[in-house]
């Protein structure tokens, strides 16, 4: 097949577009979709100057998707001296996987000179995802528990680094997902939650806005959700990038593994269906945050480390109580 853009080799045939690409065009595609999402979703900085520059943390896994992120936003940014980039890694304490996609990390970020900050559960909360898996006193996956911690020490970490805005790689296979599985489960809180006023659809995080301990709402952005992780994957390919791609050895989310499959059937079959299910999502989501504001609860300050909760213990320090009981 040949590229439609130019008759060279296409390395890729978009169903939902009609479109054979080649490399080169492919890979400009992806980078031309990232920037008008950058553009749509209103992130560009407004009052910042070369001397004040705005600071943009980057959630680097060193899986394909957040090292796409990082080199196509380094790319964008290089020569503009008014956004700072920080990536921000995670170390879960996972044997044999969290290692290596730090090399990654490490490579991508210092081949850019780009500032790179690592994090570990085991400073943190001192625990390691390996035993939180292993001792499981709260009977759920270990993706429940490292879902909390991680929101956790992203929005704690952003706000420390002074983050005008918390970035992260989600790209639309994953976005039709989350919205399918909340859609599915009736869970309107969660979907009205994920919609963020202040920086136009989505820029809030899945469980509410990523608040420091400043009090300031830092706004967060996906600028791949428009871009199927299929072509993430073939640009961070292409682009020779140092992703990481072993799966962790505890995901186990059978439902979001169900959903998937269901997706990728539904998409084969009627090519489209990832960016229908998102646009019509948005326009949901924005009606129900509207509707959610009113009666949103009253947060007050956990007792134990002053994060935001509506009981007496957040939902954090209530699972590390639970682990050290163990
Ligand atoms: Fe954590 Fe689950 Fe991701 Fe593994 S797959 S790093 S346990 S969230
Ligand atoms: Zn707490």
């Amino acid at each position: 097949m040949e590229c439609d853009k130019c008759g060279a080799d296409a390395v890729l045939h978009a169903a939902y577009s009609g479109l054979h690409l080649c490399e080169e065009h492919l890979c400009a595609s992806v980078e031309k979709r990232v920037h008008r999402r950058i553009r749509d979703d209103n992130l560009l900085p407004k009052d910042a100057t070369p001397e004040d520059p705005e600071t943009w943390v980057i959630g680097l896994s060193g899986g394909k998707d957040s090292v796409v992120l990082t080199d196509i936003l380094f790319d964008t940014f290089e020569a503009d001296p008014r956004v700072e980039l920080v990536a921000l890694s995670i170390h879960e304490g996972i044997d044999g996987y969290r290692d290596e996609s730090l090399d990654a990390c490490k490579e991508l970020t210092a081949d850019r000179d780009i500032r790179h900050e690592v994090v570990s559960y085991a400073d943190e909360f001192d625990i390691r995802m390996d035993e939180v898996a292993e001792d499981d006193p709260k009977d759920m996956s270990a993706c429940a528990y490292c879902g909390v911690f991680r929101r956790d020490v992203l929005s704690r970490y952003a706000d420390d680094l002074g983050a005008d805005k918390l970035l992260t790689g989600h790209n639309l296979d994953d976005e039709a997902e989350t919205a399918l599985m909340n859609f599915l489960e009736g869970d309107i809180t969660q979907i009205a939650q994920q919609f963020d006023a202040s920086l136009g659809p989505f820029g809030g995080d899945e469980h509410g806005h990523t608040r420091g301990d400043s009090g300031e709402f830092i706004p967060r952005a996906k600028p791949l959700r428009d871009i199927p992780e299929r072509e993430v994957a073939l640009y961070a390919r292409l682009r020779e990038l140092p992703a990481h791609i072993t799966e962790c050895p505890h995901s186990s989310e059978a439902y979001r593994g169900e959903i998937q499959e269901l997706l990728y059937e539904l998409e084969e079959r009627h090519p489209g269906t990832r960016h229908s299910i998102m646009a019509g999502y948005e326009k949901l989501a924005a009606l129900a945050a509207s509707e959610h504001r009113s009666e949103s609860p009253n947060f007050d300050e956990c007792e134990n480390c002053g994060g935001p909760t509506t009981g007496d213990l957040c939902r954090k320090c209530g699972l590390l109580d639970a682990l050290e009981a163990v």
